[in-house]
């Protein structure tokens, strides 16, 4: 995957400039001690042109994940958007997945950084894991403790737990991993949250041992304009086995269903689950067309 040319262009700390031509520092904390945090956004293409999908949403969240890790934010939210809309026409990019991240500047100590450098950056980047339904497995990994470190920070070095664990799922013949929590409750994909569906609803874990993730929240607000109940539960390996479907959401992943989980198989046909009314109703809101056409 070609993730930039020698053409390319991103914003660096104000400025838009090549790719292939900056440097970075190698005496950072982020590239040592994987202390940097960061954003994953799409825009899409749309009849009223190219639009970032929840832009305010995630820009927001990126600064919750600076001060909850103590990574000093002294960036500008509206100029942060506006930058993301000029890297994308500058690149002419419609569909686009973006990559916000602040990363810290050169301390070898085990301290908070004074200073911090921000880049944005934007490549076309398909559904990351695909448009088939995915079999799953439950990792054995679990996501880190919310006393060892922030968990509703998306922190680069976080991402160890995740790339362990979506490597330890390939090797063994899955597609993607399930990760439970430090209770052996059900926690969320490496890189997405988790529903599953029940009789008519849809459940998935509170937050407090995942991501606040934003496709999440976009899973309730759709939940409530089609008149599907979603509540949040603690989950076990136990209600996979009983559920009638399941899928991960995220913004990379938007809405992908699930075939299996470790033995189990889900009853419902995909196309006849709750999942692919979201799905569907999801691929619309992103695109903004008015008229949703759902089947329930
Ligand atoms: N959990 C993890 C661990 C993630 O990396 C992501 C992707 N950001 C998500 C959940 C989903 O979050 P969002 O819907 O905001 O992309």
């Amino acid at each position: 995957m070609q993730y930039y040319n020698n053409e390319t262009l991103i914003y660096l700390n104000g400025e838009y400039v090549k790719a292939a031509e900056t440097k970075t520092d190698l005496y950072g904390q982020s590239l040592h001690y994987g202390y940097g945090v960061f954003e994953g956004i799409r825009a899409y293409q749309t009849h009223n042109g190219t639009r970032v999908f929840k832009a305010k949403d995630h820009f927001k969240r990126l600064q919750r994940s600076a001060e909850l890790v103590n990574i000093p934010y002294n960036f500008n939210n509206d100029q942060l958007i506006n930058a993301t809309y000029k890297i994308l026409e500058l690149n002419n990019l419609k569909n686009a997945y973006i990559r916000p991240i602040i990363f810290s500047s050169p301390n070898m100590a085990l301290t908070r950084p004074v200073e911090t450098s921000i880049m944005i950056c934007a490549w076309e980047w398909e559904a990351y894991l695909g448009h088939k339904l995915l079999k799953v497995c439950i990792s054995s990994f679990q996501r880190p403790n919310p006393r060892s470190v922030k968990v509703e920070a998306k922190v680069t070095g976080h991402y160890i737990n995740s790339i362990l664990a979506s490597t330890e799922a390939r090797d063994r013949g899955f597609d993607e991993a399930l990760l439970l929590d430090m209770h052996e409750n059900i926690a969320e994909s490496p890189g997405a949250n988790f529903f599953l569906e029940k009789d008519g609803c849809l459940y998935t874990p509170q937050l407090g041992n995942i991501l606040p993730g934003i496709t999440r929240a976009t899973v309730f607000e759709i939940g409530q304009m089609l008149g599907i109940p979603v509540i949040e539960k603690t989950l076990t390996i136990k209600d996979i086995e009983s559920a009638d479907s399941a899928f991960f959401c995220g913004t990379a992943t938007e809405i992908a269903g699930i075939y299996s989980i470790d033995s189990t198989i889900f009853k419902t046909d995909w196309r006849e689950s709750l999942g692919a009314t979201i799905q569907l109703t999801y691929k619309n809101l992103v695109l903004e067309k008015a008229n949703y056409e759902v089947f329930i």
